[in-house]
């Protein structure tokens, strides 16, 4: 069998994945030109000026010669070995396929447009790649007629790319002056740019080398699914998944992780083949019968137990943003690795950088859209994963919003595990539908408001005007009164009534309501409701005039009447309702 390389294609829309794809099919011959000619008197036909991307779409619509094409892959020839190329039409496309195993890349052509030069996207697509760990890399620097062909600007456009690529250690194996619509240096040379003596796309690409075999690293075989036979009396398992890397065999002793249980292997069962095979290696999907009866779930890992995996409840992670709504500590996510799917939270923010500017973002209480995160993850219940650049299919996740995939992320660092219990989460709560997907359906965020009840200012009422307000607008709120002695410290032996009171606010904040508290006048202003179990969740402290002001914390005048009061404080909380 011929050696396949597979290689993912990303740049900006418009900058010309589809011209290049297509030149580099029709230009090895790859294609059909009896196919290519079809397609351009179509287009003439139609008066339309013949792009490459017509011809991927005919070329899709017939699955024509052999050339499997859908819309993430195609597959075509070079001299040396076959390649398939992965289309990535965005971030968020990409991360997915990468992370998701669907598509995974062993190298990349970084499209970048001659005209418009080195922009924003070019630059998170550079950090994407570093973060994937996808080290070898050629730059297409396309529509070069565009620019007359100015070595001057081509040069300048690669000095500021390669500069930027070198901070996230990627060394490019070429910056190539393409011009993909005329096929200019993509498989042939270009007659215009004599003064280029680099590489053509084609040759760099046969330039890269193939990944070390992942059949010959030690075994990881994520469980999909156990099936159980049906005939009576029959306890038998089948244990399926696809291994992702190493090679397993029948007798073998493993380890399923992070169950900790121990068996051998008593047959493999191969989906597609006659006779049961006693071996079977990375990339092949299986099903494995074990020696003994055991409870294994979906999420283990498969090992042996001399090489086997990292086991703990927290993780250092970098990891890339796209979600709508920042990552926050105290939200819930789902996090998603191989097989394995779990809630976490983020314990931690180490660092937050601008993947375009790569510089610090400015604030390491959250990470926002298209910035980059180093982060400590605390997850509800232990994993079993690598680090990603030892394996990349179980070193790899995304973390899910509500329903949406809003990040993905590699494993740094397996850290010690920590407690269980996560810092807003109150041992009676056990529901799986967490805050975040309370709040994505009801179309806004939980907040808690304490207003502190003061000389001059009524909270009671103004609390009772502005939870008015808020349900009339179709939120969802609710309103609770402290006294005095439900928030002292207990006496011995005493109820610890502040404990059930931060249970209640905790639990219908969970429950993703607004909950607007009211607490008594306390002369020496020690009342806070930043205390344990509470401190992950948004808090607004509502006191007036004459004391003291923290970060989140509003002071009014009291002297104001009620509605404009009123109006105030919708002023400032509106914001932190936004999703
Ligand atoms: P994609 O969105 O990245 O797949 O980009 P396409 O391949 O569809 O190209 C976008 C537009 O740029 C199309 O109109 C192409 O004809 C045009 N284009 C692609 N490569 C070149 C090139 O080398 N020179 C010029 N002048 N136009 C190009």
């Amino acid at each position: 069998m011929r050696e396949r390389l597979s290689l993912v294609i990303v740049g900006h829309v418009d900058h010309g994945k589809s011209t290049l794809v297509g030149r580099l099919l029709a230009d090895t011959g790859s294609i059909d030109p009896a196919k290519i000619a079809k397609v351009k008197a179509i287009c003439e036909r139609q008066g339309k000026h013949f792009e490459y991307a017509f011809l991927l779409d005919a070329l899709e619509a017939e699955q024509a010669q052999g050339i499997t094409i859908d819309a993430a892959r195609c597959f075509f020839h070079g001299d040396k070995r076959d390649y398939i190329l992965i289309d990535a039409p965005g971030h968020i496309e990409f991360l997915k396929n990468m992370i998701s195993g669907a598509a995974r890349a062993e190298a990349a052509i970084l499209l970048i447009d001659a005209e418009e030069g080195v922009q924003e996207n070019s630059r998170r697509h550079g950090y994407l790649l570093s973060l994937l760990g996808i080290r070898q890399v050629v730059v297409a620097v396309n529509k070069m007629d565009r620019i007359d062909y100015d070595k001057a600007r081509f040069d300048a456009v690669e000095r500021t790319y390669r500069e930027f690529l070198r901070q996230v250690q990627v060394t490019p194996a070429a910056f190539v002056p393409v011009a993909a619509l005329e096929g200019g240096n993509v498989v042939s040379r270009s007659e215009r740019m004599s003064w280029y003596d680099g590489p053509t796309i084609l040759q760099a690409m046969e330039a890269f080398e193939k990944e070390p075999e992942l059949a010959a690293r030690p075994l990881r075989l994520p469980v999909q699914d156990i099936y159980k036979f049906n005939r009576a009396g029959d306890t038998r398992r089948i244990i399926a998944g696809r291994i992702t890397a190493g090679t397993l065999s029948v007798g073998d002793e493993v380890l399923f992780l992070p169950s900790g249980k121990r068996t051998r292997v008593k047959t493999i069962e191969a989906f597609n083949a006659s006779e049961p095979p006693l071996s079977v290696r990375a990339g092949e999907s299986v099903g494995v019968t074990m020696a003994e009866q055991i409870y294994a779930s979906r999420g283990d890992v498969v090992c042996h137990p001399d090489t086997p995996l990292q086991v703990s409840n927290r993780l250092r992670a970098n990891l890339f943003w796209l979600g709508r709504a920042p990552l926050r500590a105290g939200q819930v996510y789902k996090l998603k690795l191989g097989t394995f799917s779990g809630l976490c939270e983020v314990e931690e923010f180490i660092e937050v950088i601008d993947a375009s500017a790569l510089k610090g973002a400015g604030h390491t209480d959250r990470v926002e859209r298209h910035e980059v995160g180093e982060v400590v993850l605390r997850l509800r219940d232990p994993i079993a994963c690598d680090l990603s650049h030892e394996f990349a299919d179980t070193g790899r996740f995304v973390l899910v919003d509500g329903y949406d995939m809003a990040g993905g992320g590699i494993v740094r660092e397996v850290l010690p595990a920590g407690e269980k219990k996560g810092p807003v989460r109150w041992t009676s709560e056990v529901g799986s539908i967490d805050r975040r997907l309370r709040e994505t359906r009801q179309g806004h965020r939980a907040v808690v408001v304490a207003l502190h009840e003061d000389m001059e200012g009524n909270a009671d009422s103004l609390a009772g005007a502005v939870e008015e307000s808020l349900w009339t607008a179709g939120r969802s709120v609710f309103r609770l009164r402290f006294e005095a002695a439900d928030l002292h410290a207990p006496r011995p032996g005493e109820l610890n009534l502040r404990t059930v009171c931060f249970g209640r606010v905790a639990a219908l904040a969970n429950a993703g309501q607004i909950v607007l508290i009211t607490l008594p006048f306390d002369p020496t202003n020690q009342t806070s409701l930043r205390l344990p179990g509470l401190e992950s969740l948004p808090l607004a402290q509502i006191r007036f005039k004459g004391t003291s002001e923290a970060e989140l914390d509003w002071v009014l005048d009291a002297s104001l009447d009620e509605r404009t009061l009123h109006e105030e404080v919708r002023r400032k909380l509106d914001p932190l309702l936004a999703l």
